[in-house]
């Protein structure tokens, strides 16, 4: 297993079991009160792009086992990268002062640039618009906890595909379970990138692409809606072609099977109403919560720490 976590296709399906098992029992731990399992270690993150979840939940998650935090919550501004220092130098430094370092950048392959030189694990938290494996982990997470199980579903993805680093990570892990069904609803100048689609060719993954959400509604068991991500389009125009495409709403969801759930890896802006959100099927925000015990399993693993002992 590799101690940096950089993309959603390292993973293999032992991995991915363990890493479940692993948040299930960090679930009892952190409901329990916390551990001291990473006393003693430090986590660095590292965000070039706001966050909101994904940097408390690792922080929260670090906290809650012992460890302790470093953080700059805008590196693009308050790191030395406003002075012209390269994220190789930053990452150098950084990795003799933490023992794990969590980051977020906007350029897709930074993580694994920063892997190159860093002497710690580093745990990609997002690369532009390539790639954001933990998500994609506490998704998993998600899934198999609200539906008993992963193998067998039938998943649509939702909005901006080619934007939205979420959905391009979870389809990546998707392809280790049986019998997946994928649907891709995209606005056209949106679409799930060939690269995604060529690697489930190569896995003998079930997709479809379909513009119509009303049917795609009503046979899956996830719809997985996604925010369509207005600071990577190139001009305003081709965001406004997008923008407001599609929208889970109430009536929306009256047409999905009574077992089926709504997740998002939030923040939403408009693309679920707020009236759905009483609806028993609405995980989205169980979804987030989720993220705390997954990444609780991450940091020990990277760490060296597998056990969930008190
Ligand atoms: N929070 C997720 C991400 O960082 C989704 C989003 O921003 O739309 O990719």
């Amino acid at each position: 297993m590799d101690r940096h976590i950089l993309g959603a296709k390292q993973f293999d399906r032992s991995g991915l079991e363990s890493i479940l098992s692993a948040a299930r029992a960090m679930e009892q731990v952190a409901r329990s009160g916390g551990s001291q399992l990473l006393a003693g270690k430090i986590m660095a993150s590292l965000f070039f792009e706001p966050s909101t979840r994904t940097r408390f939940s690792f922080e929260s998650a670090m906290t809650r086992l012992g460890g302790q935090v470093i953080s700059t919550e805008n590196a693009s501004q308050f790191s030395s990268a406003i002075k012209g220092e390269t994220l190789e130098d930053t990452i150098r430094v950084i990795s003799s002062y933490a023992d794990v370092i969590v980051m977020r950048h906007y350029e897709i392959g930074a993580a694994a640039r920063a892997a190159h030189v860093s002497t710690v694990p580093i745990l990609n938290a997002g690369d532009g618009a390539g790639e954001h494996p933990t998500q994609a982990l506490l998704d998993l997470y998600t899934i198999e906890k609200e539906l008993g199980s992963i193998d067998g579903i039938s998943i649509a993805m939702v909005g901006d595909l080619t934007y939205g680093r979420t959905v391009h990570s979870l389809a990546y892990v998707l392809a280790n379970f049986r019998d997946v069904t994928i649907w891709f609803t995209a606005p056209e100048n949106t679409p799930i990138p060939q690269t995604v689609k060529e690697y489930l060719d190569e896995k003998g993954v079930r997709y479809y692409e379909e513009s119509d959400l009303r049917q795609v509604a009503e046979r899956v068991d996830v719809l997985y809606q996604t925010r369509v991500q207005k600071e990577r389009f190139p001009s305003q125009e081709e965001y406004e072609k997008a923008a407001g495409r599609y929208i889970v709403d109430k009536e929306l969801m009256d047409r999905m099977k009574r077992t089926s759930i709504v997740m998002h890896p939030l923040p939403r802006a408009g693309e679920i109403t707020p009236e759905c959100d009483a609806d028993p099927r609405a995980a989205y925000f169980r979804q987030a919560e989720n993220g705390v015990y997954v990444r609780m399993a991450l940091l020990a693993q990277a760490l060296g720490e597998n056990q969930a002992k008190e």
